[in-house]
C-alpha cells in the first residue's frame, strides 16, 4: 500500500492545496477527498490520476469536494483518449445528493462524463470491498453531521484517515493499532475550535490509537508556527511526519 498526500492545506490559501490523499493498494487506486487544487497537484507530481478507480469523500465541506468537477472534466477533456474506465464514488449518506447538486450546475460533466459512475452511500460503521483484497470502512466523526473517517485495509496494512474531526476517543479506539494514522492537525491551542484538532489533541488521540506511524495533514498556517513534533511527543513516542503536498510513503502489507 502506498499513501501520497496531495493536498495538506485548508481553506487558508497557501502553497498547500485543499484536502486530497491518494492510496494505492493492489489494483485499487483510491482518492480520498478532492478539494481545490488536488487535480492539478496530481498532474504536477506525476501521480496516477488517470488510474483512479475509487473516489471517497469524508464530508461535504468545499475544501474536501470542490475539485470533484475539475477531476471529472480532466478525465473527459484533459487526456486523450478520454477516460472510459468505470469509477466508484463513495461517501457518507447524502453523497448521492451532493453529486446531483453538482450535476445541476455542471450537467453531464459530473453525472455522465463518458464513463460509468457508481455512487455508493456508506453508513457509519459500514465496510465495503473495493476489490483485490482492499476494504474501506467508514466511522462517524464529530465535525459536520455527515462527516466520517476512513480505514483502508489490505493484508496486514491498515491506514486510518480521520478526515476533519474534533477530539474523539471513540475514533482513536477504532484506529487502535493501525499501521498509519493520517490525522488532521488544523489549529494551535489558542485558536482551538470545537470541530478540529490541535497538536495536543492529536497527541492525545495518538496515545490511544498507538499507530505504527502518525502522519499529520490539514494545516492552517498558524499551527505550522508551533513546534508540533514537540507537543505530540508529550503523548506519543512513535514516528511522526508533518506531511507536505506530494509526500509519499509505502505501508508494508505483510
Ligand atoms: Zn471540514
Ligand atoms: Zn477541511
Amino acid at each position: 500500500m502506498r499513501l501520497t498526500t496531495l493536498g495538506t492545506g485548508t481553506a487558508a490559501p497557501s502553497m498547500r492545496v485543499n484536502a486530497g490523499h491518494l492510496i494505492e493498494a493492489g489494483a485499487v487506486t483510491l482518492l480520498i477527498d478532492c478539494g481545490s487544487g488536488v487535480t492539478h497537484r496530481m498532474g504536477a507530481i506525476g501521480a496516477n490520476w488517470l488510474g483512479i478507480t475509487h473516489l471517497a469523500i469524508t464530508h461535504f465541506h468545499p475544501d474536501h469536494t470542490l475539485d470533484l468537477t475539475t477531476l471529472m472534466f480532466a478525465w473527459k477533456h484533459g487526456t486523450l483518449p478520454p477516460r472510459s474506465a468505470p469509477l466508484a464514488i463513495l461517501g457518507p449518506v447524502a453523497i448521492s445528493h451532493l453529486i446531483e447538486q453538482f450535476t445541476g450546475i455542471y450537467g453531464d460533466t459530473v453525472r455522465a462524463p463518458g464513463f460509468p459512475i457508481a455512487v455508493r452511500e456508506l453508513a457509519p460503521g459500514e465496510r465495503v470491498e473495493l476489490g483485490d483484497g482492499v476494504t474501506l470502512e467508514a466511522h462517524k466523526v464529530p465535525h459536520t453531521a455527515e462527516s466520517v473517517a476512513y480505514s483502508v485495509e489490505r493484508g496486514s496494512a491498515r491506514l486510518v484517515y480521520t478526515g476533519d474531526t474534533a477530539f474523539d476517543t471513540a475514533v482513536a479506539e477504532w484506529a487502535r493499532g493501525c499501521s498509519l494514522l493520517l490525522a488532521e492537525c488544523s489549529l494551535p491551542e489558542e485558536l482551538a475550535v470545537a470541530t478540529h484538532l490541535t497538536p495536543a489533541q492529536v497527541g492525545a488521540m495518538a496515545e490511544v490509537a498507538d499507530p505504527a506511524r502518525l502522519v499529520l495533514t490539514h494545516f492552517y498556517p498558524p499551527v505550522l508556527e508551533k513546534d508540533i513534533l514537540e507537543i505530540i511527543a508529550l503523548r506519543y513516542s512513535g514516528d511522526v511526519v508533518l506531511a507536505t503536498d506530494g509526500w509519499s510513503t509505502a505501508i508494508e502489507e505483510g
